[in-house]
């Protein structure tokens, strides 16, 4: 493509950020990036405490994250090693190893699950490796995750994968249709989950996953700090497409307070989320092609707490336990949570909840829960709402939805990037991105 094209960039996310990144670094001189809020990273936000990031959204890394840590190595930014994982019992706060897990069970059965996850991932590297899901048709993969390990012989992975999945705020395993588990779970996340979820003769490596010294938010900034027109605060009041002339796309916005001002592009890469409400705040006249494509897109509706707590030690909980026993928890009532720096007095804590609760609903059943737990709250520093893990549910992949999400592409001159295209991942968005960019521009 003509180096000299102008090309919009909708959202500051991983997704929106790397992508420009990308055009600027192959030569392209005119690339606008829109972020409708006050700071770029979307969902790799972040709030400071004495001089510490307290992550609101994405923070580990595992070892698989190329993207990330070449972007980590530009930057010269370090990694370090998270607090220990643990398992809490919600009926008293009572701490577990994550042995727990363990016990009880027929290793060799485990043994054999896992080496049949591994020959099973190898089988689908085409469907689900590398950026996005090209090439992934009707297969067994769109049914249920849990029900996709029954048929295959895996059974005994399920509580294991409670933990990378559910308590990461990804759904139940029944609910999570098994291609985005298998893309997420890649040989990267599913070792690090091996040894999170406590099968400590598997292969496990003690020095993941991984966090940014300074914060995932950190390096989003970094990326934002070498584009060259990147507008915070900005809203679009319209988005033209089809235009007659030599630039197809014509977009009204406003920056802060300044002036509406209409400009005039060649390319628009729209890397906000592609689910109905997010689109629905985009003024873009969608063609019924896309309107049918993302009418099903679906998300979760989870929450991050971050407050001053005593009663827990340095680690990150997973709160799948009650009684002693494997469960877990109901609406708004936190599933993980992590005093994320040693000495701190700061615990991050995450809830899902049914879609209609708000942050002010939430609150109040976080903190009864916590109490249960025999933690003391004090200050609550912010919750905030996250429409998390959009994507297509099982009917509409097994109806071709990234068939037609890739057909969608460079239609009205419009490219789709961010999460919904690939897995709610930094390194996965950002992939994408990257090869979004190298393909087709
Ligand atoms: C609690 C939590 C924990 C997580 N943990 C991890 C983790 O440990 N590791 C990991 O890899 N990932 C994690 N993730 C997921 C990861 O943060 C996301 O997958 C990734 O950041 C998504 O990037 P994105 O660019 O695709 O989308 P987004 O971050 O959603 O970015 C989209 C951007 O578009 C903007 N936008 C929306 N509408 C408009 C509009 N009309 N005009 C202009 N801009 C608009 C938004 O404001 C946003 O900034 C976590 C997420 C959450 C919420």
């Amino acid at each position: 493509m003509d180096r000299e094209r102008r090309i919009a960039i909708v959202g500051a996310g991983a997704g929106g950020l790397a992508a420009a990144w990308h055009l600027q670094e192959l030569g392209y001189r005119y690339v606008t990036v829109m972020e409708r809020g006050p700071d770029v990273g979307g969902l790799c936000d972040a709030i400071s405490i004495d001089g510490k990031p307290y992550e609101l959204g994405a923070a580990l890394l595992s070892w698989e994250y190329r993207h990330v840590f070449g972007f980590l190595r530009r930057y010269e930014m370090e990694t370090t090693t998270v607090a220990p994982f643990y398992l809490l019992d919600r009926a008293g706060g009572k701490v577990l190893p994550l042995t727990f897990l363990m016990d009880g069970r027929d290793k060799l059965e485990l043994a054999a699950a896992v080496a049949r996850y591994f020959v099973e991932l190898a089988r689908y590297a085409d469907e689900v490796g590398g950026p996005g899901f090209r090439n992934l048709e009707a297969t067994d993969l769109c049914q249920p995750f849990g029900d996709w390990l029954d048929a295959n012989g895996m059974s005994a992975l399920k509580d294991q994968l409670v933990i990378p999945v559910t308590c990461y705020g990804y759904g139940r395993l029944s609910e999570i249709p098994a291609a985005y588990a298998l893309k997420y779970l890649n040989l990267g996340n599913f070792t690090t989950s091996l040894y999170i979820s406590g099968v400590e003769a598997l292969g496990q490596n003690p020095d993941w996953p991984r966090k940014i010294v300074q914060g995932m938010h950190g390096l989003m900034a970094n990326i934002a700090g070498d584009l060259t027109d990147l507008r915070t605060d900005c809203t679009i009041e319209r988005i033209d497409r089809d235009l007659p002339g030599p630039h197809p796309i014509r977009i009204r916005s406003r920056t802060g307070a300044q002036a509406l001002r209409d400009e005039e592009f060649d390319v628009l890469i729209v890397a906000c989320k592609q689910d109905p409400q997010t689109l629905a705040g985009l003024p873009m006249a969608l063609d019924p092609d896309e309107t049918a494509l993302f009418a099903p897109v679906t998300s979760g509706n989870f929450f991050t707490m971050v407050c001053d707590a005593e009663g827990i030690g340095y680690g990150l909980y997973c709160n799948i336990v009650e009684g002693n026993a494997l469960s877990l928890p109901s609406s708004g009532v936190p599933i993980f949570m992590g005093r994320l720096w040693e000495g701190s007095p700061v615990l991050n804590v995450y809830a899902e909840a049914d879609a209609g609760v708000t942050e002010e609903a939430v609150l109040p059943q976080m903190l009864a829960a916590l109490q249960r737990m025999n933690i003391t709250v004090g200050r609550v520093h912010t919750v905030r709402r996250w429409r998390y893990f959009p994507h297509a549910p099982s009917q509409a992949l097994a109806d071709g939805f990234y068939r037609k999400y890739e057909a969608a592409q460079g239609r009205h001159a419009t490219y789709y990037a961010g999460s919904v295209a690939c897995f709610e991942c930094v390194e996965d968005s950002i992939e994408y991105a990257v090869d979004l960019v190298q393909r087709l521009f």
